[in-house]
């Protein structure tokens, strides 16, 4: 006798205020909600960069193949929307003390998995000629503020260089240059990474589908019900039934019952200054740079028909019911105007004009939930804080997966450990807010 089971969602994505990238764009009109039953091959749940990849790659495998795509929101409001814009084809957690053989296979590893992703895109940024205020393979900078940066900068410098990564240390006067002002002590140029509008990409991919792929937004999956034979996905309207599912929800896979006590739901936070005139700042007109320690702060300039802006992005908070409120977004606002104020001292009078945060999807050993998780249920979840690439990368495997192609990609996703429990809740939530705090304030000025 075939049996069934039903996951049902017990929650539902609540993404908060806009974007600064959703509000410098001009506005679109979603796609249709599911208002009917329909039947597909493969349902795909959530349009962020994991979902989407997932769709586009299964139109590449086999364009007969029918699919739908769901996202309870639309389309750039989820974090994919929302983010810095960096997909980053280096490792950051590698440093020269503890290289050792197997370290440098599981950084080739990443690297490959990230630069799938970038060319992915590059490839849909040719196709479609999508200009660089989309999608700008410009590389980006690492920035030091402290001693401390500059020496952890030199390091990965000589450790990308064992990779045989090229990268180009940049001295004070040099990283002012391209950033306009002298409060960087040092930088690091690695050239693999591309800078996005977040937003506009992703909505870019959402207006490519066309038969037989076909994208539904405002559409919640509220159920699952598996069976070996098929799937059936409840939406408020309408439903899905499908040969398999891609879940590619992030942290809202726990949301379901999957990666229960597996996921940590962290939320990071932006702000975008009011636009200023590009000649009221030195240095390039673009630019954007990560942190010399992993828990600093983000920064890029950007500009637009209205003016130049600066983004700050810093601050990591532990939420286990994948929401914020104002209180938090006002906190890491505050922080941002001081981590502003720091790095422009001569342009604290510019004002921030958006706000906003988006969640992330943590494991304690960094790999995603991938795989199948029930019958006919296959993960791409749990982005790990980098999901540009590796959400992406994720997407593309489980798709492969489904169709039963092989590559080197989905090797390495198929080699990954499962992740790994959490301590129980009360004590993961003591320690996960604990932890993020102390690795903030050792991150200081960075
Ligand atoms: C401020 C900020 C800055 C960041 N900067 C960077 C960066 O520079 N580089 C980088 O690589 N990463 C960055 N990240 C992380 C990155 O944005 C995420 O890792 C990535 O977007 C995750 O993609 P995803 O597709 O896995 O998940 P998401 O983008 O979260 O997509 C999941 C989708 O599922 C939908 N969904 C959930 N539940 C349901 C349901 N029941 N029914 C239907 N739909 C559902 C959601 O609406 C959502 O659209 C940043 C994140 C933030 C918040």
């Amino acid at each position: 006798m075939m049996t069934s089971k039903t996951f049902r969602a017990r929650r539902l994505p609540a993404h908060g205020v806009e974007s600064g990238w959703a509000a410098l764009l001009p506005s679109r009109t979603p796609t249709p909600e599911l208002d009917q039953a329909i039947t597909v091959d493969v349902v795909v749940i959530g349009a962020g960069f994991a979902g989407l990849a997932a769709a586009v790659r299964l139109a590449d495998l086999d364009r007969n193949l029918s699919v739908a795509v769901i996202d309870a929101d639309v389309v750039g409001n989820g974090a994919s929307g929302r983010n810095s814009g960096f997909l980053i084809d280096l490792p950051h957690d590698i440093s020269s003390g503890n290289f050792g053989v197997n370290a440098v296979a599981k950084s080739h590893n990443d690297i490959l998995v990230a630069r799938t992703a970038i060319q992915h895109y590059a490839r849909l940024a040719e196709e479609h000629g999508w200009d660089e205020d989309v999608f700008d393979p410009s590389g980006k900078y690492s920035v030091a503020m402290t001693d401390a940066g500059t020496e952890h900068l030199a390091a990965y410098s000589l450790t990308l260089k064992s990779l045989g990564e090229p990268n180009q240390v940049l001295g004070a006067t040099d990283i002012a240059e391209v950033t306009g002002t002298r409060c960087f002590k040092s930088g690091l140029f690695t050239p693999g990474a591309v800078i996005v509008q977040p937003t506009a990409l992703v909505r870019a991919i959402a207006d490519l589908f066309q038969e037989p792929v076909r994208l539904f937004e405002r559409t919640a999956a509220l159920s699952i019900k598996a069976s070996s034979s098929g799937c059936t996905v409840k939406t408020p309207k309408g439903e899905v039934r499908a040969g398999r599912v891609i879940l590619a929800t992030n942290g809202h896979a726990e949301s379901f019952g999957f990666g229960s006590g597996e996921l940590l739901h962290v939320f990071t936070y932006a702000s975008l200054t009011e636009p200023f005139t590009s000649s009221a700042l030195g240095g390039y007109r673009k630019w954007g740079a990560t942190p010399a320690a992993p828990m600093g702060t983000t920064v890029r300039r950007i500009n637009g028909a209205d003016g130049d802006r600066i983004l700050i992005r810093s601050r990591y908070t532990y939420h286990p019911k994948i929401e914020v409120g104002a209180a938090s977004i006002k906190s890491a606002g505050d922080l941002h105007d001081r981590k502003f104020a720091d790095r422009f001292p001569d342009h604290r009078h510019l004002k921030m004009q958006y706000r906003w945060a988006g969640a992330m999807a943590l494991t304690r050993n960094s790999v995603p939930l991938f795989g199948q998780v029930a019958d006919g249920i296959f993960a791409a979840c749990a982005c790990n804080g980098i999901g540009g690439t590796k959400s992406t990368a994720a997407g593309i495997a489980t798709a492969e997966l489904l169709v039963g192609h092989r590559s080197k990609l989905g090797e390495i996703f198929r080699s990954f450990e499962k992740p790994q429990a959490l301590p129980p809740r009360p004590f993961t939530d003591v320690g996960a807010r604990l932890n993020l705090k102390f690795r903030e304030w050792r991150a200081g000025r960075e």
